[in-house]
């Protein structure tokens, strides 16, 4: 038996979209650059687990995800996948991950003494990708003669396995990038002369991949591409958001002119109309601040949310929309056509990113896996 759907807020993942958006990423990068797909945040809130499977499909090279708990969350569904962790893992955490055979990014050497305890401990050999810092001052060795040893040293241990090494572009502008590139570039080529060499050597993530193809080396790491969230610049057509996120009208009011809707009556009718309550609200990871910007689409047209949006709830105004009823379906967040708000536009009106709105995408939205359009 199907499992039960236990809410009529939903969120709508088409895998086949999914797959078109690996390949096109793959098209561009060209055939020799392997592909970490980033599942971190839940999957961007799409749901790792619920989308690996496609992405493993089509053969991308790692799942890249942010932390030990979301690395062990996909080992328990995907017991042979190649997982990687960008983030940094706790000197006490890391048995989990050579015990799950699981990648770290590692950024200094102790962790790297550690990983290749821990792996002569369970008999593994622990893989690991060097951090660089090349300017973001998040993580990262510094490219200094110090770290060169440093990392020389790492690379020795024999249970560990150094696969890759890698950086993160600020993004601040070409020249800036050019700067961290470069360093890059040098670091790695100065450790390459001391005889070590790297499978991968990666600094791109979904920006840089499709504005600065020639830094892609070996490996890029997309994460809002995969999805078929575009950049500002980065225009590439033919990718398609996977996600529609849809509610249903659970009540419907008739309310006369002067009377207020929800806390503190921020919103009152100016004339008679008809008011629709929804059942989503903040806590979905809906912005509040969408108040008096958003709108949800009902039978193709327009429906603005009005007054305060609740925890678990919101009203819009269902004034115009013709024969509107309970039950009636609520597009949230749509593709941007037929007056839906696509998560370019709502990114915008709440004065955020896209990869922060579909992050926050809370568990309590059930995900609807599709392949086909419908
Ligand atoms: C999140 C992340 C990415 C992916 O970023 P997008 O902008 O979504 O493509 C790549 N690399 C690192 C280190 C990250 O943390």
């Amino acid at each position: 038996m199907k499992e039960d759907v236990l809410r009529d807020t939903t969120a709508t993942i088409h895998l086949d979209y999914l797959r078109d958006n690996i390949q096109k990423i793959k098209e561009l990068a060209g055939s020799h650059v392997a592909i970490m797909a980033i599942v971190k945040a839940n999957g961007y809130g799409h749901g790792a687990v619920g989308i690996a499977q496609t992405l493993l499909e089509n053969h991308v090279n790692y799942l890249g995800v942010a932390t030990l708990s979301e690395a062990l969350e996909l080992r328990s569904s995907y017991d042979d996948a190649p997982i990687f962790i960008l983030g940094s893992t706790p000197d006490r955490l890391l048995p989990y991950v050579v015990n799950n055979d699981i990648t770290q990014a590692i950024f200094n050497m102790r962790q790297g003494h550690l990983l290749n305890q821990y792996g002569q401990e369970l008999n593994k050999r622990v893989k690991v990708h060097i951090k660089v810092d090349t300017g973001f001052h998040r993580l990262g060795f510094t490219p200094s003669q110090e770290s060169l040893e440093e990392i020389k040293t790492v690379c020795s241990l024999p249970w560990i396995h150094a696969e890759g090494i890698f950086s993160h572009l600020a993004l601040v502008n070409e020249a800036e990038n050019k700067i961290q590139y470069d360093l890059f570039c040098q670091f790695v080529n100065s450790l390459e002369k001391t005889g070590i060499s790297f499978r991968y050597k990666h600094i791109s993530d979904s920006i840089a991949t499709v504005d600065y193809p020639q830094y892609n080396l070996n490996m890029i790491r997309p994460g809002a591409l995969v999805y078929g969230l575009k950049g500002k610049k980065a225009a590439i057509p033919q990718i398609r958001q996977i996600l529609t996120v849809q509610t249903k009208i659970s009540q419907v009011h008739k309310i006369g002119k002067g009377q207020g809707v929800g806390y503190d009556y921020l919103w009152r009718a100016e004339e008679d109309c008809l008011v629709g309550t929804l059942p989503f609200g903040y806590a979905d990871g809906y912005p509040r601040n969408m108040r008096g910007k958003g709108y949800v689409t009902i039978k193709g047209q327009k429906a603005p949310i009005i007054g305060v949006i609740c925890m678990d709830q919101c009203m819009v105004d269902l004034s115009g929309i013709p024969d509107v009823k309970e039950g009636d379906t609520a597009i949230i967040y749509g593709d941007g056509t037929e007056n839906t708000m696509s998560i370019e536009e709502v990114a915008n009106l709440a004065e955020t990113n896209k990869n922060e709105i579909v992050s926050r995408i809370s568990n309590r939205i059930p995900k609807i896996y599709v392949r086909q359009p419908e």
